[in-house]
Protein backbone atom coordinates (compact mmCIF):
# COMPACT_ATOMS: atom_id res chain seq x y z
CA UNK A 1 0.00 0.00 0.00
CA UNK A 2 1.28 3.61 -0.42
CA UNK A 3 2.89 5.71 2.44
CA UNK A 4 1.01 8.54 3.30
CA UNK A 5 2.77 11.73 1.83
CA UNK A 6 4.29 12.23 5.33
CA UNK A 7 5.58 8.80 5.89
CA UNK A 8 6.65 8.53 2.10
CA UNK A 9 10.20 10.02 2.89
CA UNK A 10 12.52 10.45 6.09
CA UNK A 11 12.82 14.11 5.97
CA UNK A 12 9.80 15.87 7.28
CA UNK A 13 8.28 19.06 5.08
CA UNK A 14 5.11 21.00 5.70
CA UNK A 15 3.33 23.60 3.44
CA UNK A 16 0.07 24.33 2.06
CA UNK A 17 -1.64 22.40 -0.27
CA UNK A 18 -4.60 22.79 -2.41
CA UNK A 19 -6.83 19.18 -2.30
CA UNK A 20 -9.57 19.48 -4.62
CA UNK A 21 -10.76 21.76 -8.04
CA UNK A 22 -12.37 24.68 -5.37
CA UNK A 23 -8.42 25.22 -5.68
CA UNK A 24 -8.42 26.30 -1.34
CA UNK A 25 -5.57 26.05 0.32
CA UNK A 26 -4.69 24.94 3.68
CA UNK A 27 -2.35 23.13 5.77
CA UNK A 28 -0.44 19.99 4.60
CA UNK A 29 2.20 17.77 5.89
CA UNK A 30 4.40 16.08 4.04
CA UNK A 31 8.07 14.66 3.43
CA UNK A 32 10.91 15.31 1.23
CA UNK A 33 13.53 12.24 -0.20
CA UNK A 34 17.19 11.90 2.14
CA UNK A 35 20.06 14.39 0.02
CA UNK A 36 20.96 12.24 -2.48
CA UNK A 37 24.63 13.01 -3.47
CA UNK A 38 23.90 15.15 -6.16
CA UNK A 39 21.21 17.11 -4.17
CA UNK A 40 20.99 19.98 -2.80
CA UNK A 41 18.66 20.57 0.68
CA UNK A 42 17.11 23.98 0.20
CA UNK A 43 15.68 26.25 2.66
CA UNK A 44 12.53 27.92 1.06
CA UNK A 45 12.65 32.06 1.96
CA UNK A 46 10.19 33.30 -0.67
CA UNK A 47 8.63 31.74 -3.30
CA UNK A 48 6.11 33.78 -6.37
CA UNK A 49 2.32 32.94 -7.43
CA UNK A 50 2.71 32.24 -10.72
CA UNK A 51 -0.85 31.93 -12.65
CA UNK A 52 0.03 28.33 -13.48
CA UNK A 53 0.07 27.98 -9.67
CA UNK A 54 -3.50 28.51 -9.98
CA UNK A 55 -4.32 26.50 -13.14
CA UNK A 56 -2.93 23.48 -11.80
CA UNK A 57 -4.65 23.82 -8.07
CA UNK A 58 -8.18 24.32 -9.64
CA UNK A 59 -7.83 21.60 -11.91
CA UNK A 60 -7.93 24.07 -15.08
CA UNK A 61 -5.78 21.66 -17.59
CA UNK A 62 -7.16 18.69 -16.43
CA UNK A 63 -4.49 17.09 -14.59
CA UNK A 64 -4.02 17.98 -11.42
CA UNK A 65 -3.23 15.36 -8.95
CA UNK A 66 -4.23 15.98 -5.19
CA UNK A 67 -3.10 16.79 -3.05
CA UNK A 68 -0.87 19.76 -4.78
CA UNK A 69 1.87 21.87 -3.29
CA UNK A 70 2.34 24.37 -6.08
CA UNK A 71 5.42 27.16 -6.65
CA UNK A 72 7.97 27.35 -8.94
CA UNK A 73 9.43 30.80 -8.20
CA UNK A 74 11.48 29.66 -5.11
CA UNK A 75 14.39 31.36 -3.80
CA UNK A 76 15.85 30.00 -0.41
CA UNK A 77 19.29 29.16 1.20
CA UNK A 78 21.07 26.01 0.73
CA UNK A 79 21.20 23.99 4.09
CA UNK A 80 23.21 20.72 2.68
CA UNK A 81 24.95 19.59 0.19
CA UNK A 82 25.67 15.88 -1.41
CA UNK A 83 28.97 14.36 -1.78
CA UNK A 84 29.00 15.08 -5.07
CA UNK A 85 27.92 18.45 -5.28
CA UNK A 86 30.42 21.07 -6.81
CA UNK A 87 27.95 24.20 -7.70
CA UNK A 88 26.82 24.87 -4.12
CA UNK A 89 27.78 25.80 -0.72
CA UNK A 90 25.71 25.82 2.62
CA UNK A 91 24.71 29.12 3.18
CA UNK A 92 24.42 30.14 -0.33
CA UNK A 93 21.05 31.62 -1.92
CA UNK A 94 19.82 30.16 -4.85
CA UNK A 95 16.67 29.77 -6.64
CA UNK A 96 14.75 26.82 -7.85
CA UNK A 97 12.35 27.28 -11.27
CA UNK A 98 9.75 25.11 -13.27
CA UNK A 99 11.74 21.88 -13.59
CA UNK A 100 13.91 20.09 -11.30
CA UNK A 101 14.94 17.16 -12.80
CA UNK A 102 15.15 15.60 -17.20
CA UNK A 103 16.39 12.77 -18.63
CA UNK A 104 19.95 14.38 -18.84
CA UNK A 105 21.06 11.99 -21.92
CA UNK A 106 18.56 13.33 -24.70
CA UNK A 107 19.69 15.72 -27.76
CA UNK A 108 17.68 18.82 -25.65
CA UNK A 109 19.78 17.64 -22.81
CA UNK A 110 23.02 17.92 -24.07
CA UNK A 111 22.07 21.51 -25.84
CA UNK A 112 21.00 22.55 -22.24
CA UNK A 113 17.61 23.00 -23.31
CA UNK A 114 16.00 20.93 -19.68
CA UNK A 115 12.80 22.78 -20.88
CA UNK A 116 12.47 20.70 -24.16
CA UNK A 117 13.58 17.03 -22.97
CA UNK A 118 10.46 14.92 -23.29
CA UNK A 119 10.96 13.32 -19.48
CA UNK A 120 10.70 16.66 -18.01
CA UNK A 121 10.36 16.69 -14.32
CA UNK A 122 8.57 19.88 -13.26
CA UNK A 123 8.63 21.18 -9.74
CA UNK A 124 5.25 20.33 -8.54
CA UNK A 125 2.59 18.04 -9.61
CA UNK A 126 4.38 15.91 -11.44
CA UNK A 127 6.54 12.27 -10.58
CA UNK A 128 10.49 12.14 -9.77
CA UNK A 129 12.47 9.30 -11.20
CA UNK A 130 11.71 6.94 -7.67
CA UNK A 131 8.20 7.83 -8.27
CA UNK A 132 7.27 9.98 -5.73
CA UNK A 133 5.22 13.13 -6.58
CA UNK A 134 7.10 16.28 -6.89
CA UNK A 135 5.85 19.38 -4.21
CA UNK A 136 6.59 22.88 -4.73
CA UNK A 137 7.42 26.06 -3.12
CA UNK A 138 4.58 26.65 -1.02
CA UNK A 139 6.18 24.86 2.15
CA UNK A 140 9.44 25.05 4.07
CA UNK A 141 12.52 23.23 2.32
CA UNK A 142 13.05 21.26 -1.34
CA UNK A 143 15.57 18.91 -2.23
CA UNK A 144 17.06 19.41 -5.63
CA UNK A 145 19.43 17.99 -8.21
CA UNK A 146 22.10 20.64 -8.13
CA UNK A 147 22.13 20.54 -12.32
CA UNK A 148 18.38 21.96 -11.26
CA UNK A 149 19.51 24.87 -8.80
CA UNK A 150 20.99 28.01 -9.68
CA UNK A 151 23.02 30.53 -8.17
CA UNK A 152 20.99 33.69 -7.15
CA UNK A 153 22.94 36.85 -7.61
CA UNK A 154 24.01 38.71 -4.53
CA UNK A 155 22.38 42.05 -6.17
CA UNK A 156 19.31 40.58 -6.75
CA UNK A 157 16.72 40.96 -3.80
CA UNK A 158 14.76 37.49 -3.05
CA UNK A 159 11.28 39.14 -3.51
CA UNK A 160 11.24 40.77 -6.61
CA UNK A 161 13.98 38.17 -7.87
CA UNK A 162 11.70 35.34 -7.35
CA UNK A 163 9.47 35.72 -10.11
CA UNK A 164 11.94 36.04 -12.76
CA UNK A 165 12.59 32.01 -11.87
CA UNK A 166 9.46 31.32 -14.01
CA UNK A 167 7.59 34.70 -15.27
CA UNK A 168 11.04 36.00 -16.21
CA UNK A 169 12.55 33.23 -18.03
CA UNK A 170 9.01 32.56 -20.04
CA UNK A 171 9.92 36.10 -21.76
CA UNK A 172 13.77 36.41 -22.11
CA UNK A 173 14.59 32.93 -23.55
CA UNK A 174 12.39 33.31 -26.53
CA UNK A 175 13.84 36.91 -26.61
CA UNK A 176 17.41 35.56 -27.25
CA UNK A 177 15.89 32.57 -29.28
CA UNK A 178 14.08 34.50 -31.93
CA UNK A 179 16.65 37.55 -32.16
CA UNK A 180 14.24 39.99 -30.50
CA UNK A 181 17.24 41.56 -28.80
CA UNK A 182 18.46 44.35 -31.75
CA UNK A 183 18.95 47.84 -30.41
CA UNK A 184 16.84 50.05 -31.64
CA UNK A 185 14.16 48.05 -33.12
CA UNK A 186 10.55 47.93 -31.47
CA UNK A 187 9.19 45.61 -29.59
CA UNK A 188 4.89 44.66 -29.03
CA UNK A 189 4.22 43.44 -25.27
CA UNK A 190 0.94 42.17 -25.58
CA UNK A 191 -0.69 42.04 -22.44
CA UNK A 192 0.78 43.63 -19.01
CA UNK A 193 0.66 41.41 -16.12
CA UNK A 194 3.56 39.10 -14.43
CA UNK A 195 4.94 38.17 -17.76
CA UNK A 196 4.50 41.43 -19.58
CA UNK A 197 5.77 43.84 -17.35
CA UNK A 198 9.03 42.03 -17.26
CA UNK A 199 9.06 42.04 -20.85
CA UNK A 200 8.87 45.57 -20.98
CA UNK A 201 12.04 45.69 -18.47
CA UNK A 202 14.20 43.05 -20.17
CA UNK A 203 13.61 45.01 -23.41
CA UNK A 204 14.44 48.39 -22.73
CA UNK A 205 17.63 46.75 -21.31
CA UNK A 206 17.77 44.80 -24.59
CA UNK A 207 17.67 48.73 -25.86
CA UNK A 208 14.59 48.50 -27.84
CA UNK A 209 11.54 50.76 -28.41
CA UNK A 210 8.76 49.38 -26.66
CA UNK A 211 5.33 49.61 -27.05
CA UNK A 212 2.77 47.83 -24.73
CA UNK A 213 -0.07 46.37 -26.47
CA UNK A 214 -3.09 46.16 -23.85
CA UNK A 215 -7.06 46.22 -23.86
CA UNK A 216 -7.08 48.11 -20.91
CA UNK A 217 -6.68 52.29 -21.22
CA UNK A 218 -6.24 52.15 -17.37
CA UNK A 219 -2.69 50.88 -17.69
CA UNK A 220 -1.30 53.79 -19.96
CA UNK A 221 0.66 55.52 -17.21
CA UNK A 222 1.97 52.70 -14.99
CA UNK A 223 3.17 51.29 -18.41
CA UNK A 224 5.02 54.77 -20.13
CA UNK A 225 5.80 56.35 -16.09
CA UNK A 226 6.42 53.26 -13.99
CA UNK A 227 7.75 50.76 -16.19
CA UNK A 228 9.53 52.90 -18.42
CA UNK A 229 7.75 51.74 -22.15
CA UNK A 230 8.15 54.23 -24.88
CA UNK A 231 4.36 54.22 -25.56
CA UNK A 232 1.05 52.53 -25.28
CA UNK A 233 -1.67 51.10 -27.53
CA UNK A 234 -5.46 50.68 -26.82
CA UNK A 235 -6.29 47.58 -28.78
CA UNK A 236 -10.11 49.00 -28.25
CA UNK A 237 -8.88 52.44 -30.47
CA UNK A 238 -9.33 52.03 -33.88
CA UNK A 239 -7.49 55.29 -34.80
CA UNK A 240 -4.18 54.65 -32.67
CA UNK A 241 -4.62 50.93 -33.60
CA UNK A 242 -4.70 52.30 -37.48
CA UNK A 243 -1.95 54.41 -36.92
CA UNK A 244 0.34 51.49 -35.18
CA UNK A 245 -0.13 48.87 -38.25
CA UNK A 246 3.26 47.38 -40.01
CA UNK A 247 5.62 49.74 -37.38
CA UNK A 248 6.74 46.73 -34.99
CA UNK A 249 10.05 44.31 -35.94
CA UNK A 250 8.67 42.12 -32.73
CA UNK A 251 5.65 41.35 -30.72
CA UNK A 252 5.72 39.13 -27.23
CA UNK A 253 2.47 38.00 -26.32
CA UNK A 254 1.78 37.30 -23.01
CA UNK A 255 -2.46 37.14 -23.06
CA UNK A 256 -2.98 34.21 -21.60
CA UNK A 257 -7.13 34.68 -22.71
CA UNK A 258 -8.41 33.65 -25.86
CA UNK A 259 -7.59 36.64 -28.11
CA UNK A 260 -7.14 37.29 -31.96
CA UNK A 261 -3.78 37.07 -33.65
CA UNK A 262 -4.98 39.31 -36.39
CA UNK A 263 -4.68 42.73 -34.83
CA UNK A 264 -1.38 41.80 -33.73
CA UNK A 265 -0.21 40.00 -36.99
CA UNK A 266 -1.04 43.86 -38.82
CA UNK A 267 1.06 45.74 -36.18
CA UNK A 268 4.32 43.70 -37.59
CA UNK A 269 6.59 44.90 -40.09
CA UNK A 270 7.59 42.46 -43.04
CA UNK A 271 9.54 39.73 -41.81
CA UNK A 272 8.05 40.81 -38.28
CA UNK A 273 7.85 37.95 -35.78
CA UNK A 274 4.93 36.65 -32.92
CA UNK A 275 5.76 34.96 -30.19
CA UNK A 276 3.32 33.56 -28.05
CA UNK A 277 4.01 32.72 -24.59
CA UNK A 278 0.56 32.73 -22.55
CA UNK A 279 -1.13 29.66 -22.33
CA UNK A 280 -5.16 30.02 -23.80
CA UNK A 281 -7.15 26.76 -22.80
CA UNK A 282 -8.62 26.88 -26.14
CA UNK A 283 -6.78 27.16 -29.66
CA UNK A 284 -6.40 29.87 -31.65
CA UNK A 285 -7.15 31.28 -34.92
CA UNK A 286 -3.85 31.51 -37.20
CA UNK A 287 -4.59 33.94 -40.23
CA UNK A 288 -2.76 32.98 -43.03
CA UNK A 289 -2.46 35.80 -45.26
CA UNK A 290 -1.18 38.37 -43.22
CA UNK A 291 1.54 35.96 -43.01
CA UNK A 292 2.37 34.47 -46.08
CA UNK A 293 1.65 38.02 -47.94
CA UNK A 294 4.26 40.09 -45.14
CA UNK A 295 6.90 36.63 -44.43
CA UNK A 296 6.27 36.63 -40.92
CA UNK A 297 6.37 34.14 -38.22
CA UNK A 298 4.30 32.91 -35.18
CA UNK A 299 6.33 31.16 -32.93
CA UNK A 300 5.91 29.92 -29.08
CA UNK A 301 8.68 29.18 -25.77
CA UNK A 302 8.35 27.59 -22.76
CA UNK A 303 10.46 28.69 -19.95
CA UNK A 304 14.32 28.19 -20.75
CA UNK A 305 17.28 25.56 -20.07
CA UNK A 306 19.39 25.80 -16.74
CA UNK A 307 22.05 27.36 -18.61
CA UNK A 308 20.12 29.92 -19.92
CA UNK A 309 18.16 30.76 -16.71
CA UNK A 310 21.21 30.99 -15.39
CA UNK A 311 22.23 34.08 -17.30
CA UNK A 312 18.97 35.77 -17.34
CA UNK A 313 18.98 35.95 -13.97
CA UNK A 314 22.63 37.37 -14.19
CA UNK A 315 21.52 39.54 -16.68
CA UNK A 316 18.61 40.75 -14.41
CA UNK A 317 20.89 41.48 -11.92
CA UNK A 318 23.78 42.97 -14.00
CA UNK A 319 20.60 45.88 -15.28
CA UNK A 320 18.70 46.00 -12.22
CA UNK A 321 15.36 43.99 -13.67
CA UNK A 322 12.96 42.55 -10.63
CA UNK A 323 9.20 41.80 -10.80
CA UNK A 324 6.93 44.37 -9.10
CA UNK A 325 6.08 42.78 -6.64
CA UNK A 326 3.33 42.45 -3.21
CA UNK A 327 4.60 40.40 -0.48
CA UNK A 328 1.94 38.47 1.49
CA UNK A 329 1.90 36.14 4.05
CA UNK A 330 1.24 32.33 3.78
CA UNK A 331 -2.16 32.34 5.75
CA UNK A 332 -3.59 34.99 2.69
CA UNK A 333 -3.03 32.84 -0.07
CA UNK A 334 -6.56 32.27 -0.47
CA UNK A 335 -7.46 35.75 -1.14
CA UNK A 336 -4.41 36.09 -3.15
CA UNK A 337 -5.54 33.37 -5.37
CA UNK A 338 -9.16 35.03 -5.45
CA UNK A 339 -7.35 38.32 -6.54
CA UNK A 340 -5.48 37.21 -9.13
CA UNK A 341 -8.13 35.78 -10.70
CA UNK A 342 -9.43 39.08 -11.06
CA UNK A 343 -6.11 40.40 -12.27
CA UNK A 344 -5.75 42.78 -9.34
CA UNK A 345 -2.51 42.37 -8.57
CA UNK A 346 0.62 44.91 -9.51
CA UNK A 347 2.46 42.51 -11.23
CA UNK A 348 3.20 39.49 -8.92
CA UNK A 349 2.04 37.97 -5.10
CA UNK A 350 5.45 36.65 -3.53
CA UNK A 351 4.48 34.73 -0.48
CA UNK A 352 7.28 35.52 2.58
CA UNK A 353 7.53 31.42 3.14
CA UNK A 354 10.18 32.14 5.98
CA UNK A 355 8.48 34.24 8.26
CA UNK A 356 4.99 33.70 7.76
CA UNK A 357 4.68 29.27 7.41
CA UNK A 358 3.75 28.21 11.27
CA UNK A 359 2.73 24.61 12.00
ZN1 LIG B 1 5.08 29.79 -13.68
ZN1 LIG C 1 16.50 14.86 -21.78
Amino acid sequence: MAKSPDQEHPQKAFGWAARDKSGLFSPFHFSRRENGDEDVTIKILFCGVCHSDVCIAKNEWGFTNYPVVPGHEIVGTVTTVGSNVKKFKVGERVGVGVIVGSCKKCESCQQDLENYCPQTIFTYNSHYTDGAKTYGGYSDMIVVDERYVLHFPDNLPSEGGAPLLCAGITVYSPMKYYGMTEPGKHLGVAGLGGLGHVAVKMGKAFGLKVTVISSSPKKEAEAIERLGADSFLVTSDPTKMKAALGTMDYIIDTVSAVHALFPLLSLLKPNGKLVTVGLPDKPLELPIFPLVLGRKLVGGSNIGGMKETQEMLDFCAKHGITADVEVIRMDYLNTAIERLAKSDVRYRFVIDVASSLSQ
